[in-house]
């Protein structure tokens, strides 16, 4: 069957990446597909087999600055219109990506080499994203009641004005659609600069968007290199604050670009995120979302649990375990729907993941499992998903963010103990506690520094909770009320409600 449909995913992709060879993807700026002012493009290929997908417009200065004035223009009539109206428009949006869903799926896997099991999916969540947020939007200016004795004040909120969206190339679409939706809802007005190595399903967003009626301006997209496109819209006086997803590095970056307009920023950056399995947990769930965590989408994932800590009674039984099932893990052709493991997104990015190959067993480290680079069908950017055992938290491969399907295992002996290595590192995005005891579940969702803990359980997504990091993972949240402060600024207005005394100067 897989092989069948394979060949069937690939028809169905041809006529997509026709259009794509057809002409270089352009920028959308109010609303028209326009090429780079100074008509730079750069190639753009798929990690599969390194063919060329086609041309991108090279953002630059000028064209951001268009794309930020086009912003600027649209606000004016986009923050001003009804919320109803927004959310009828934003539903618009999530019924026209649900009827594209398969080809942006299908264009996703090519571009990025993520497997279409996920990105199909991920193609729905970018939908959900647009509903969700659509039925916040009637209430996003909603602000507080706050009486005191003599005056009466009262919040609301008001969207703050056009903003930058700079996203990174894992799960592209779904990201995009993370921060763009609630932008709209709250009533801001975007520019939209997304990664330079998966520009695809972002031209194709942009157009779903402008067909299903979103006004011209209201979202420009302008492709280019970080440093150069990105680098411009950071520092565009326009612009009023920043959304970024991306690495830790970059985040700091834009914060020294940012700093000369005062941008807001909301970062949401790497992880090297444990997850803790105690010798009470149920351990063939456990072992599920071990593997789950750290092999889905490439390992291509902030949220993956890249550290295995795992209580020393039982290291040695569940880490034979985990190394029977990373023997079996289906890597191959991302369009073939039984594929586990795709190639990773860039061959420089495969090179960097490949390097902790080599830091691991110079810090003394095992690779009990992978620990080379691969290919299907003699291409393709891959590596073999890996596991690494005998580390301590001290290790490089313990610390840094590898970003592929690799784990590191680590042993630890009571809880004490596993919450220091857990909160041993820069980051602080996500934790996974594996437990039978309800107790320690309570202290350790309160003792480990981490944006988002799930207790016996994976990656569970809830809208309208908070999602971000702590420590070099991230600054603000994201998700139902948390996205409108950000986008959002909340005025206080007080209103005498008596003739109070006022405090009289020069009187006499
Ligand atoms: P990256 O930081 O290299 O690039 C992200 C985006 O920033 C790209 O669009 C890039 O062009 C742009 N950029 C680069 N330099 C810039 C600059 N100086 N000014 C403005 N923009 C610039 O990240 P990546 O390699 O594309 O993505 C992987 C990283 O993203 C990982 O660290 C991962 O953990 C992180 N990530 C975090 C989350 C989260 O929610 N915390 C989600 C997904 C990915």
């Amino acid at each position: 069957m897989s092989q069948e449909s394979l060949e069937e995913n690939l028809r169905k992709l041809q006529p997509l990446l026709k259009e794509f060879a057809a002409q270089p993807i352009q920028h959308c700026i109010n609303g028209e597909a326009v090429a780079s002012a100074d008509g730079g493009t750069f190639s753009n290929h798929s990690p599969i087999d390194e063919s060329i997908i086609g041309e991108v417009a090279a953002g630059n200065v000028d064209d951001i600055d268009k794309a930020c004035r086009a912003a600027e223009e649209a606000f004016v009539s986009w923050a001003s219109m009804a919320g109803k109206q927004r959310r009828d428009l934003l539903h618009a949006i999530a019924d026209a990506i649900e009827a594209n869903a398969e080809s942006i799926a299908l264009v996703e896997s090519w571009d990025t080499g993520q497997p279409l099991r996920f990105m199909s999916k991920a193609a729905i969540r970018g939908a959900e994203n647009y509903r969700f947020f659509a039925d916040m939007a009637p209430n996003a200016r909603n602000g507080l009641s706050l009486p005191a004795q003599h005056h009466m004040n009262y919040s609301v909120r008001q969207p703050i004005g056009p903003v930058g969206i700079i996203t990174p190339w894992n799960t592209p679409f779904m990201l995009s659609t993370w921060k763009i939706a609630p932008a709209l809802a709250a009533g801001c007005t975007v520019v939209h600069k997304p990664a330079e190595w998966s520009p695809c399903s972002a031209s194709m967003l942009v157009k779903i968007m402008l067909d299903a009626g979103l006004p011209k301006g209201v979202v420009n997209t302008v492709q280019g290199i970080g440093e150069v496109a990105g680098k411009a819209l950071t520092e565009h006086a326009a612009i009023k604050a920043i959304a970024f997803v991306g690495e830790s590095r970059t985040g700091s970056e834009i914060m020294k670009q940012g700093a000369a307009t005062l941008k807001r920023v909301h970062f949401e950056l790497g992880g090297k995120n444990p997850v803790i399995v105690f010798d009470d947990a149920d351990l063939d769930r456990a072992l599920d979302a071990v593997i789950f965590m750290i092999y889905s989408l490439n390992g291509e994932r902030c949220t993956s649990s890249s550290r295995l800590l795992i209580q020393k009674g039982i290291a040695g039984e569940f880490i034979e375990c985990v190394k029977e099932r990373v023997a079996k893990l289906k890597l191959g052709h991302p369009l073939n729907p039984a594929t586990e493991v795709g190639p990773l997104i860039h061959e420089k990015h495969r090179e960097k993941v490949a390097s902790y190959f080599d830091i691991a067993q110079q810090e003394g480290a095992n690779i009990a499992i992978g620990g080379s680079k691969a290919a299907f069908e003699g291409k393709g950017c891959f590596v073999e998903p890996t596991l690494f055992t005998n580390a301590n938290n001290s290790m490089r491969i313990a610390q840094e963010e590898i970003f592929g399907p690799v784990l590191t295992a680590i042993e630890f002996e009571d809880e004490k103990e596993a919450i220091a290595i857990a909160n041993g590192v820069n980051y602080g995005l996500a934790a996974y506690v594996w437990t039978g005891d309800a107790g320690r579940s309570i202290r350790l969702g309160r003792d480990l520094d981490a944006g988002m803990i799930w207790i016996n359980s994976e990656n569970n997504r809830h809208l309208p909770s908070p999602f971000g990091g702590m420590k070099a993972s991230g600054i603000g949240r994201d998700g139902g009320d948390y996205s409108f402060d950000f986008y959002m600024e909340t005025k206080n207005v007080c209103i005498a409600t008596n003739n109070h005394s006022v405090p009289k100067l020069a009187k006499n």
